[in-house]
């Protein structure tokens, strides 16, 4: 995409990066207006702020095509302060391009801890500043000390090294959602046809249960984060709710890995086979290691009352028919779940 007299906008390149970029050309000085009221906003998807669209319009940009061109593919976006996963690799072919490093709106979404490109983990950027250019700061980073696997989760941990068969699953279920976020249908290689919205729909509800934070006193912990095992909790009380957009506003790319993997074999996208190939690696409980869909069902949840896990169920026997039959075996290990009294 290329607006006149600015810089060309990359291949799926946040505004963000994009303001920072044509800031440092010189036709780009222009770009300065935007930047105080701007930073209290979210600097890369809040594009129909009203500070923003009358500063575009002065900048004779087209209003409209400067929001396709930039919005956001997914509803799935980390918050501003989460977006500090990157690829390293690709900085470096934008360097070795000649251009300066550019941040993806792909590394932004929540169901994306993998670059396809690459395929590899997304690295974690450790000195993060609002006012500089992440992707500089990341790339200078990673030239001095090459990617230190330490996530930003809020509590901090280090994650073991990933094989390139976990990252290989994890890819199949993040290409998998990527589609449902584009196509208003998902085709699976089996040739059965899937709506978009009851995936985006089921893949959140997992999501939010395999990745909710480990709490103090401790309740409901995901699944997903089984290699968190020995870290502090967090204390804040929040509610069930509160407590679930929390994990899924989390960055850490290895929780939200393992999550991706869990969703993938709940669809079948995963097999069974391959899901317990790997499951040892990821930290899932013994049942989970030997299990597939089903087992996910049943012993992939925490939930804190009996009503919780009715609801559960009722949710899915709320589903299409087409996506009853896809999970089947997961819904009948749900509805095998043991209300674990005293577990929590
Ligand atoms: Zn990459």
């Amino acid at each position: 995409m290329k607006f006149r007299n600015f810089l060309r906008v990359q291949q799926d390149e946040c505004l963000s990066s994009w303001v920072y970029r044509c800031s440092q050309s010189k036709k780009g000085q222009k770009f300065k207006i935007l930047s105080d009221a701007y930073i209290d906003s979210d600097p890369d998807f809040d594009l129909v702020a009203p500070f923003f669209t009358p500063d575009i319009a002065s900048l004779g940009l087209d209003v409209a095509l400067f929001q396709r061109c930039f919005q956001a593919r997914s509803e799935w976006v980390l918050p501003w302060a989460e977006r500090v996963v990157y690829c390293p690799a690709c900085f470096h072919e934008d360097i070795a391009a000649g251009w300066l490093p550019y941040w993806r709106k792909g590394w932004c979404y929540l169901h994306a801890p993998i670059c396809i490109k690459h395929r590899r983990l997304l690295a974690v950027a450790e000195h993060y500043n609002p006012f500089v250019d992440k992707a500089w700061i990341a790339f200078a980073e990673d030239c001095v000390s090459p990617h230190d696997p330490d996530t930003r989760c809020r509590l901090p941990w280090r994650h073991p090294p990933v094989s390139k068969e976990v990252v290989y699953l994890a890819a199949k279920a993040q290409r998998f959602l990527h589609a449902a976020h584009v196509y208003a249908t998902v085709r699976l290689i089996d040739g059965v046809t899937l709506s978009s919205a009851e995936v985006l729909k089921v893949s959140r509800f997992l999501l939010e249960y395999f990745l909710f934070p480990r709490l103090r006193p401790p309740k409901g912990d995901g699944v997903a984060r089984g290699m968190q095992h020995s870290v502090g909790r967090i204390g804040e009380r929040m509610t069930r709710e509160q407590a679930k957009a929390v994990g899924c506003s989390d960055s850490d790319v290895f929780s939200r890995m393992t999550a991706l993997i869990l969703v993938g074999c709940v669809f079948g996208i995963v097999s069974a086979a391959l899901f317990q190939s790997v499951a040892r690696s990821l930290a899932l409980t013994i049942y989970l290691e030997r299990g597939g869909a089903y087992e996910i069902g049943c012993h992939g949840f925490t939930f804190l009352t009996m009503k919780e896990h009715r609801e559960a169920v009722q949710f899915f026997e709320n589903l299409s028919d087409v996506m009853k039959s896809r999970l089947s075996c997961f819904m009948r290990g749900l509805k095998d779940y043991r209300y674990k009294m005293g577990s929590y």
